[in-house]
């Protein structure tokens, strides 16, 4: 009976949300949920969307359905910025589908692998909750391996240790770009090293890229993903548009297939349609559309790529101002410097995270993941004095 469903906890950061909302303190800091924020803490439509969404409002003439694949155009227009300008698919290689969000995209990639036959999952911990959630609810097995140390540094021993352990016809599941929550990436070095790795135990890699730009730049933050792919016979890639668009609730993301031949990619996607209509049917079209506009659209695409510059550049200085400060209290924060994107863990107790909310009013995750956007030049000093009185013992 229905009455068998046990009351599941809440969702740890929308509680947290509640709580910030709650605190009548004014000098309240949020660094709990992941999303962008400007330095004045709002989470703006970018102007090349607003820009694509009157467009789309102008021209669209049909809400017809789709497909389960979605819209292509949106799909194809992506992949120069994902695999590279020069042979965005590999030969015909790799193609996609759009999906609901990064989330939709990392589900049916998995689900793809499941179907090829693919059961157990390498990855790295800590990891988006969502990973271990999604893995859970297919019946795969999870194997897990330490993704960075406590002081902030890749562990490339525990991964090459965890490539050795695998067998063949595993699959490892790593973050592109902007590792949430760590902020900790490969470096393009250790992607050199990790690409062939891969390659020689036959492992599938499944990668997902959510952040894409909001590291060091578009290109730059794709070296893993293409480093890989350009070693291994066949990927899966998962995409999210929702941060490099600021679309989040519009859920935009795409599935890529890469196959060992082109005439197999056709026939692996097919498998990603049915997941896709057992599932939600259709993803939903109005963001993925809009960005297909900004896409198609060379002066959007300079003012998309700008507002991209704005946000890691704003994300930048936070970092740089964390890594000056070096020492607050027990905590070095100068490893935060070179971590990318919108997360990083500042690693306090579960007591002096509790500190951190009831004596400053600064609300962080219980992992201590922090979201750098959440920082300005305003409450960085509040910030960093906090960490300092609340690890100072
Ligand atoms: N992968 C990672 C690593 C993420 O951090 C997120 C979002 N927080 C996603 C995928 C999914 O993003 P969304 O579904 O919001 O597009």
């Amino acid at each position: 009976s229905l009455a068998q469903l046990q009351q599941q906890p809440a969702d740890a950061l929308l509680a947290l949300i509640k709580l910030h909302n709650a605190d009548p303190r004014a000098d309240k800091i949020d660094l709990g949920v992941g999303v962008y924020r400007t330095d004045t803490g709002a989470t703006p439509v970018f102007a090349c969307i607003k820009a694509a969404e009157a467009k789309l409002l102008a021209g669209q003439d049909s809400k017809a359905y789709l497909g389960p694949e979605g819209d292509m155009g949106f799909v194809h227009a992506l992949m120069p910025y994902v695999f590279g300008a020069k042979d965005p698919t590999m030969g015909g290689r790799i193609d996609g589908m759009q999906t609901p969000g990064g989330t939709g995209a990392v589900r049916l990639a998995l689900g793809l692998a499941k179907r090829a036959g693919y059961r157990r999952i390498w990855m790295g911990t800590p990891s988006w909750p969502n990973h271990a959630q999604i893995i859970a609810d297919l019946g795969m097995e999870l194997k897990s391996f330490v993704h960075a140390s406590k002081t902030g540094f890749v562990d490339m021993d525990s991964l090459r240790f965890a490539v050795g352990q695998a067998e063949p016809g595993d699959a490892i599941l790593l973050h592109g770009c902007c590792h949430n929550p760590s902020g900790i990436d490969y470096s393009d070095a250790q992607w050199d090293e990790i690409a062939p790795l891969l390659a020689a135990k036959g492992l599938l890699p499944i990668l997902d890229l959510a952040y894409q730009g909001l590291g060091a730049g578009m290109d730059e933050d794709a070296y893993g993903v293409r480093r890989v792919l350009a070693e291994v016979p066949e990927a899966l890639v998962a995409y999210s548009c929702d941060k490099n668009f600021g679309l989040y609730r519009d859920r935009v993301g795409a599935v890529y297939v890469m196959s060992a031949s082109a005439d197999q990619v056709g026939a692996a996607l097919s498998n990603g349609h049915a997941l896709a209509r057992a599932a939600w049917s259709m993803p939903p079209d109005h963001g993925a559309a809009a960005v297909r506009l900004v896409l198609e659209d060379e002066a959007l695409v300079k003012q998309w790529l700008a507002e991209l510059d704005a946000m890691r550049d704003r994300m930048r200085q936070v970092r740089a101002r964390l890594a000056t400060a070096g020492m607050a209290g027990t905590i070095d924060l100068s490893p935060l410097g070179s971590q990318n994107g919108l997360f990083s863990i500042v690693p306090l107790t579960a007591e002096q995270i509790m500190a951190m909310r009831e004596k400053h009013a600064v609300y962080m995750a219980g992992s201590g993941r922090i979201n750098i956007a959440g920082l300005t030049m305003g409450n960085i000093d509040k910030f960093i004095a906090a960490v300092a009185d609340v690890t100072a013992g």
